[in-house]
Formats: structure tokens, sequence, C-alpha cells
């Protein structure tokens, strides 16, 4: 009599998921449905869009989903604080699965995409007044009506020849902090933001808090204060962070009760050593930003 065999028990793969990328709906390279195909391509069942500010690539990344995967809407908020002795700390705030419509939220997006316009023409001018010869019609058509950040202007100056490539340009010569042609823009101080992404229904986490190549990092004071805010996660898991940062970070959200992601931040070509999912959010992870979201819903095309 042949032996009778219960099912497999082969274990399913985990599902990987990558929380933090960018399209040419801010400063990557990719168009969002040609970002959907590489995440595809690259094994990953999970990706979400956050571009600098906006959803604006959010419709086009949905529809360009393959059957079985998943598409997490979000944005990538930049935030500052200026401390008692003057000295400005930028962070970037990832707000997860938001109700786009809410309208304070909405209104301070758009405030953060109008000055960084504001800002990129005082770029123009600082580097114009240094001899280089880029307009804001070159400015404008590298960023082809995204949100204009510093990699749009790095991509300009290495069209120009000023620079080898978009790394060069943040250097302390040009457009890094401190650099000749460094402007600030306006930065949501990060409380109100975690304020914000939490009334518009979203869930809040803290990009790359230790990523130091890009001046001052928040302090774990200030991390408990956000926490404290409604913050749900730290992005410990990140390509700027080494294997100490990540166990530092980990050990901080296990006392502060928040979540731990991790994702690429893929820009593209802008960030050439970057690749999709070369940093992952466990599921159970992923499940607590969804559970946690009243705001929007994944969007997956069923297989
Ligand atoms: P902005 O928000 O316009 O100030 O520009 C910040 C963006 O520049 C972020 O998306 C960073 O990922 C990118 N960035 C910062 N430093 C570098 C660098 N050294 N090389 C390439 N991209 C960078
Ligand atoms: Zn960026
Ligand atoms: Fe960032
Ligand atoms: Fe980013």
């Amino acid at each position: 009599m042949a032996k009778i065999t219960g099912p497999s028990r082969r274990p399913e793969p985990a599902l990987r998921i990558d929380l933090h990328t960018h399209s040419t709906a801010s400063d990557g390279t990719d168009p969002p449905a040609v970002l959907v195909g590489l995440a595809a391509a690259a094994g990953l069942d999970v990706l979400a869009l956050t571009d600098h500010e906006t959803l604006a690539g959010v419709a086009d990344a949905t529809a360009a989903l393959p059957p079985g995967m998943t598409l997490v809407a979000g944005a990538e908020i930049s935030c500052a604080v200026i401390d008692p002795e003057g000295r400005r700390t930028s962070l970037h705030l990832l707000a997860y699965l938001f109700d786009a419509a809410e309208p304070a939220f909405a209104a301070e997006r758009d405030r953060l995409i109008s000055d960084r316009e504001h800002r990129a023409r005082g770029i123009v001018d600082a580097l114009r007044g240094l001899g280089v010869e880029v307009t804001w019609e070159q400015l404008s058509r590298i960023a082809g009506g995204a949100p204009v950040g510093r990699p749009h202007v790095a991509s300009a100056l290495v069209e120009l020849g000023v620079v080898d490539d978009v790394p060069s340009a943040f250097g302390p010569q040009w457009l890094g902090v401190g650099g000749r042609a460094h402007v600030r823009k306006h930065a949501t101080d990060p409380v109100t933001a975690v304020r914000l992404v939490r009334t518009a229904g979203g869930v809040p986490v803290l990009a790359h808090p230790a990523a130091g190549g890009r001046g001052r990092v928040a302090t774990d004071e200030l991390i408990a204060t956000l926490a404290q805010a409604g913050l749900a996660g730290l992005e410990a898991d990140h390509p700027d962070h080494d294997s100490s940062d990540r166990a530092r970070l980990r050990a901080l959200a296990g006392e502060l009760g928040l979540l731990v992601t991790g994702s690429s931040d893929y820009h593209g070509s802008r960030k050439p050593r970057i690749g999709l999912g070369q940093h992952t959010t466990a599921p159970e992870v992923y499940q607590a930003i969804v559970d946690g979201a009243t705001g929007a819903r994944p969007v997956t095309v069923p297989p």
C-alpha cells in the first residue's frame, strides 16, 4: 500500500518588503511604472513609493502593479529643528498610508513643495554668482515637474561638466551643508509633522536617523520626544547606517516601543550603488504599519 503523505511542510517564503524608494515624481531617476517593474524583477512583494513631499507618482505606480505585488503609498517629509544654540538638524520623516485629502497635512506638503522651488531658484542664483552657467530652465527640465531637490541640481552640474558625478556635487565645494551653493529650504518641525501624519491617518517612521553624512543627526532625546508625539518606528536598516548605528537604533527602538524598519532608499542612477531591496522590513513590522493606518490601504493586484 502506498504511504499517504501529508501536505508539504515547506515554509512559505518570507515576503520581501522595501519601504523607502524614490521615482521621477521626486529625485529618483526611474518613472513610477518603471520602478514597480524593477521592484518585481528584484523579487520584492511589497514596495513603498516615498517620494519627497508628494504622492504624485502613486497613481502611475499603482496602474503598473504586476499581479501579486503590493504598493504602499507614502511620502518622505523634510523636517528640521533648531536647537537653543541656533544649530539646525535636518530630519526626514516617512509617512505611510495617510489620507491624501486631509487638508492640514496636504497644505504642509504644498508649502514644502513651493519652498523647494524658491530654494532651487536661490541655488541657481548662488551658482551663477560662482560663474556656473546653470539656468532655471535647465533645472526645471531635469526636475520634470517634480519638487526640485539638490539631486536635480547635481545632475545639472554633471551635465555642465562642473562635477564628475552626483555624489561629488554634494561636497562642501557645492551643495553640501556649508557648501558655497548650499541654500536652506523650509522644513517642518518634526513634532508637528508626526502629528500631521497621524491626523491624516498615516503612520510616521523616522528615515535614516543616524545618516551623519548629511549634517547633524537627531539626538536620542529628540527621538524620544517624537515617540511621545506619535512616531511609530525607526528606519534602522538603511544603506547610510553602519552595523553599530543599526544596533544602537534597534536598542533605542526597543526602549521606546518603536517599530524597526529596513529599506533601500533607492534613487535609481542618482545613487548608483543602492539596489532595490538592499535592506528590507520584516513582515510583522509591515503588518503593524498597515494595521496602524486609517488613511489609506496598500493596493494589491490579485495574482
Ligand atoms: P534636498 O532634499 O533637496 O535637500 O536633497 C536631499 C537629497 O539628496 C536626498 O534624497 C538625499 O538622498 C540626496 N543626497 C544627499 N547627499 C547625497 C550624496 N552625497 N550623494 C547623492 N545624493 C545625496
Ligand atoms: Zn531623495
Ligand atoms: Fe531621506
Ligand atoms: Fe529618501
